[in-house]
């Protein structure tokens, strides 16, 4: 075989940065695993002849589209939607649907990219892919949703399919967008099939599906502080977002013995020193998924509790932390601020939440850091078993499923100690996780030839 001209990580980056200009997320997303992955295939040659990583950063296909729909006033509104398939050498493409303002063509390459290695740690066949649209559902009617998702969805339906790409809820979608869209499917189609995940239970849904990703990312949490010999009883948690992820993390800690003392949404965040127990989490759900409220309310009905305006929550002390919020939430001088406060641990519920500079400030504090793609696998998880569920046509029990959850988080937690041992007692995650993600893809690829 012909020995390639291995270039070195600057080279590799410039030429991202340049077939990917205006798309800084992404960028950064094939950054933060290139520097991992450099160091594993230097002495690999296949990978390099084969050109692997660089084929892996570059999505099989994007997709754009228009979506057009009428608002309650009779308005013609066009936003744009995207589906992202960007691997599917080990499975069907897998990954969420985001509907956001923010939400950019960069935005969804960058999930997509991070999607492939997280579905790989899982163990399940399902390659990588997302999807959404800049499309803002705040201040929308419910027939204006409706109206949304359907158009979005008389797009969509022609590059998705059981065992094509499955789509799932990401920020801004949950199970009333993903019922909308998988009943314009069914509509077009006339098929009744596991096309999307996050159904509802009685539509072929999962049980757990909804907690999965929250409670995956504690149960990461709690693989890792055992390597240390503690576990959560008695900690303090802090947590971003008030969300899907950032409810069912901050429910799962209270259960296993843990305090936590914030959540938080777009406008900032709420600290109760007294602790945000089962109740308390209860109302932030049914305020803010059912009555689509702010977290600032929190203070009128919790009232030793403070509001703190356009402020992240990284600056109160704890032992742990968990942001569940968006990208680019937790930034350097953040990550600064929690190692001198003393947080011992960082598990990530959102997708990249913490920016390059941050993860090099865990990384070299050598502390216990879950980057999202190995600790919020456990949505992606519970979808993959969703999926077989649907085609095999049964239902597991929730017993069956909260121990699969388990056994699944302390799976990837186990190749991530397999790849990131640095020897010492520290263990670098990040670099477990990508090696891990990696090798398993990229094994995949190398048996189909260039393709
Ligand atoms: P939700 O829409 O349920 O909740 C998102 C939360 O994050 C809300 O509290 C929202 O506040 C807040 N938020 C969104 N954008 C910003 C921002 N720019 N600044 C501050 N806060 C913001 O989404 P999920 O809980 O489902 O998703 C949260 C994260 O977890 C995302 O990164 C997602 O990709 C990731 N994830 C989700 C999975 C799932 O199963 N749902 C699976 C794996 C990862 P506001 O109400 O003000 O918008």
């Amino acid at each position: 075989m012909a020995v390639s001209d291995h270039v070195d990580l600057p080279t590799f980056m410039e030429g991202v940065k340049k077939r990917n200009p205006y798309q800084p997320e992404f960028v950064q997303a094939v950054q933060e695993v290139a520097e991992d992955i450099f160091e594993f295939i230097q002495d690999k040659e296949e990978y390099h002849a084969q050109q692997i990583l660089r084929r892996i950063a570059e999505p099989d296909r994007v997709v754009s589209f228009r979506v057009c729909w009428e608002d309650d006033n009779g308005n013609v509104r066009v936003q744009r939607g995207w589906r992202v398939q960007n691997n599917n050498a080990i499975g069907p493409y897998k990954g969420g649907i985001r509907f956001h303002p923010s939400v950019t063509e960069s935005v969804l390459k960058f999930l997509a990219f991070e999607q492939t290695f997280k579905n790989a740690l899982t163990g399940l066949p399902m390659g990588g892919g997302k999807g959404g649209s800049n499309f803002n559902p705040k201040g929308k009617s419910v027939r204006e949703i409706m109206r949304f998702c359907q158009s979005f969805m008389t797009e969509l339906y022609r590059h998705i399919g059981a065992d094509i790409d499955v789509p799932a809820g990401d920020i801004g979608v949950g199970g009333r967008e993903i019922g909308y869209m998988f009943g314009q499917y069914k509509r077009i189609t006339n098929n009744f099939t596991g096309v999307l995940t996050g159904k509802g239970l009685e539509w072929g849904g999962s049980l757990i599906r909804t907690e999965a990703t929250g409670y995956g990312a504690v149960y990461f949490l709690a693989n890792m502080l055992a390597t240390k010999g503690e576990d959560l009883n008695g900690k303090t948690a802090v947590i971003s977002g008030s969300g899907n992820v950032a409810t069912h993390a901050a429910e799962k800690i209270v259960q296993l013995g843990g305090k936590v003392l914030t959540l938080s949404d777009s406008g900032g965040y709420i600290h109760d020193p007294d602790g945000i127990d089962q109740e308390k989490i209860d109302w932030v759900k049914t305020h803010k998924t059912h009555r689509r409220g702010r977290i600032e309310e929190y203070v009128e009905a919790y009232p030793r509790a403070t509001f703190h305006a356009g402020k992240t929550p990284w600056g109160v002390p704890c032992d742990v932390a968990l942001p569940c919020a968006t990208q680019n939430e937790l930034l350097g001088d953040d990550a600064r601020t929690l190692i001198a406060n003393g947080c011992k641990a960082v598990s990530e519920g959102a997708n990249m939440p913490t920016d390059l500079e941050g993860v090099h400030v865990f990384k070299a504090a050598k502390i216990l850091y879950a980057p999202g793609k190995a600790s919020n696998a456990g949505g992606v998880a519970v979808s993959g078993l969703e999926m077989s569920q649907n085609s095999e046509r049964r239902s597991w029990k929730e017993e069956e499923l909260q121990q699969m959850l388990k056994d699944i988080m302390a799976g990837i937690h186990k190749s991530c100690l397999a790849y990131g041992d640095q020897g010492g007692g520290y263990i670098d995650y990040v670099k477990g996780a990508n090696i891990a993600g990696f090798k398993k893809v990229a094994d995949a690829m190398l048996a189909f030839g260039v393709v």
